[in-house]
Order: C-alpha cells, then structure tokens, then sequence
C-alpha cells in the first residue's frame, strides 16, 4: 500500500467547502471540474497524490467517489474528471462555474511513482478510465530524464469518445509513445479500430524486467490487459489497476466496496496485481 504523506486533519468525515471556479467539457457527458477549497488555511494544506480520490459531496443530495484528474498551480484547482451518471453528479453537472459544494479527502492509495524510477512505464487506460491516470502520466512526463520509456495505450468505444484529445497531442511532443484504438470507427478515423489489449499484446518489445505498467478501466479490460502483460513475460508485481467498487464511507468502515481481503476505499483503489487478481472477477456487494 502506498500511504501519502499529508497534514490534513485525521477526522475523514470533515467536509470542505469547495467553489467551482470552471467547467470544461470534455466528450458527451462527461466534464473536468476544477474545485478550489474555500478557506486558505486549507487550501495550502491540502495535497492529493495521483490515483487517489475525493467523496464530493452535494448537499441534500449525497456523496460520490471522484478521482483526482490533475491540479491547476495557477488557479490553485484540483481537478476532477466526471461521467454524469446519478444523483449526484447530475446535481454537480447543473451547479456550474461558481457552483458550491464540499470534499472529504483524500482518500486511498496513490499510484506507485517513486518505484517507477529508473523503469520503462507503460500506461493502459479504456474510456474515462485516462481520469485517474492523467496526474501519473504528467508525473513521469515531468520526470522523464530519471524514467525509461513512457507509453500510453488508450482505448475507447469511438472516437468521438476519446478523453482529453488536445492533451494527448501535448504529451506526444513531450516524448509520451501513445497508441489509440477504438472499438467502433466513424468515418474519418484512420486510427487502430480494436480492444485496448490488443495494443499490449503487439507492443515492440517489452524491457519485461524493467517496466512497470499501471491500468484503469473497465474491470475486464484490466484482466485481460494483465493477463497479456503476463503473458508478455512481465511479472504480476508489476502490475498495477486501479479498482473501482460501490463505495459509501470511503474508510472502511461499512463494507460496501469490500472485495476479498481488501476495502477498496482504503487498501486500494490502487493495488498490485498479484495481491488482488484471484478476486478480480468478483462483481459490486
Ligand atoms: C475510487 C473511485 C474513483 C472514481 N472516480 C471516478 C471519476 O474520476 N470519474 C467518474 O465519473 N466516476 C468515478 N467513479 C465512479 C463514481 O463514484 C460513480 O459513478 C458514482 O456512483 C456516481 O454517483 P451518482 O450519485 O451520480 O450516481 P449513482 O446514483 O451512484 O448511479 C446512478 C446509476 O448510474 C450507474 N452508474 C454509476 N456510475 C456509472 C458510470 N461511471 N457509467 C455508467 N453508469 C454508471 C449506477 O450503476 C446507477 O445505476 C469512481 C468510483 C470510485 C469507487
């Protein structure tokens, strides 16, 4: 478990006031809200590691788990990257800019960045899925002369779905390899049509030893961007997913997202392969 260092108060149920100071829209239905914490004090002290997640919170409404997508300095914003899809970020899409709510947070673990020095990295993301890792990829964009090679492989359902578009062209000239697939093309595309793990399976060869890979998306899509990866001759410590489960204290406390020995909200959303792969196919509680 990777555990963050940060001086905010130990108390998860504190909430924090938070002002939407921008909405930018994305693909259908879904959209990056920047959240600035009201008070200062907190403001200065509040850090969220790449991988972990925030409960935002609507009052009347109710709570969702949210990943941080990355952190404006100019606007002191932390990022959240969110598919409208119930109550509450259906509430949170019809807020907009200047909109009020709260966080409690951080929460979880972090991707693993410091082991990921000195190693190739390799990056696999399905749809909206691209969130969670966006603030790892920037990472070890801004750290390159101390990482091997950097890949991306994203996959989404057409292009008209795929996340951050403009950014990946920025990453590319930044020296991220990023290969796309979709799974449905519209006219136009001349791009890979296909699964996301085809792209790891024909990946030029893999330094197996010396890289790390770390996915997020769909709990299949994850499966079987392992399986081949192991296949490939890399070893499951490796590997690392970020999970996904219902998810209602966010502490460990009610259980909701427990799966096997863990609770995702506080052993995870980020875990090793090996620790969680004989659970993976285990649906919500
Ligand atoms: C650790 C963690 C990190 C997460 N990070 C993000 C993130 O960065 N961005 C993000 O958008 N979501 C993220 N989620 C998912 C988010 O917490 C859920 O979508 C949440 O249920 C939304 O709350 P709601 O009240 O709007 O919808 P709910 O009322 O909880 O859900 C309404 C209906 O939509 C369905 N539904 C829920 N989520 C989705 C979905 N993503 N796509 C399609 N249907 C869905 C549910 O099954 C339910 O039937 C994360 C979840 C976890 C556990």
């Amino acid at each position: 478990m990777t555990h963050c260092a940060t001086d905010m108060p130990a108390n998860p149920w504190t909430t924090y006031a938070v002002e939407i100071v921008d909405v930018e829209p994305e693909i259908l239905g879904v959209a990056t809200y920047s959240l600035r914490l009201t008070d200062p004090s907190v403001r200065s002290r509040y850090r969220c590691e790449p991988g972990r997640f925030n409960m935002l919170y609507l009052p009347g409404v109710g709570e969702a788990a949210i990943s941080v997508s990355g952190y404006t300095p100019e606007w002191e914003c932390w990022l959240h990257t969110v598919r409208t899809a119930g109550a509450v970020t259906q509430s949170l899409a019809a807020l907009g800019a200047g909109g009020k709510l709260a966080l409690r947070g951080p929460f979880g673990t972090a991707w693993p960045l410091q082991r990921m020095l000195g190693r190739d990295v390799v990056f696999v993301a399905g749809g909206i899925g691209l969130a969670p890792l966006r603030p790892a990829i920037e990472w070890a964009i801004a750290q390159r002369a101390k990482l091997g090679r950097l890949t991306l492989l994203l996959g989404a359902r057409s292009p008209k779905t795929i996340l951050y578009a403009r950014q990946l062209e920025q990453w590319r000239s930044r020296g991220l390899h990023i290969e796309v697939t979709v799974d449905r093309s519209d006219p136009g595309w001349l791009g890979r049509i296909g699964v996301v793990t085809l792209l790891v399976d024909r990946l030029r060869p893999l330094d197996t030893g010396n890289t790390t890979l770390l996915t997020c998306g769909p709990d299949v899509m994850m499966r079987y961007t392992a399986r081949s990866a192991l296949e490939r001759g890399m070893a499951a410590e490796n590997i690392w997913v970020s999970l996904e489960r219902n998810m209602q204290c966010a502490v460990g406390f009610c259980g909701h997202c427990q799966l096997g020995p863990a609770f995702i909200c506080k052993d995870g959303p980020v875990l090793r392969y090996d620790r969680m792969a004989p659970f993976f196919a285990a649906e919500d509680l």
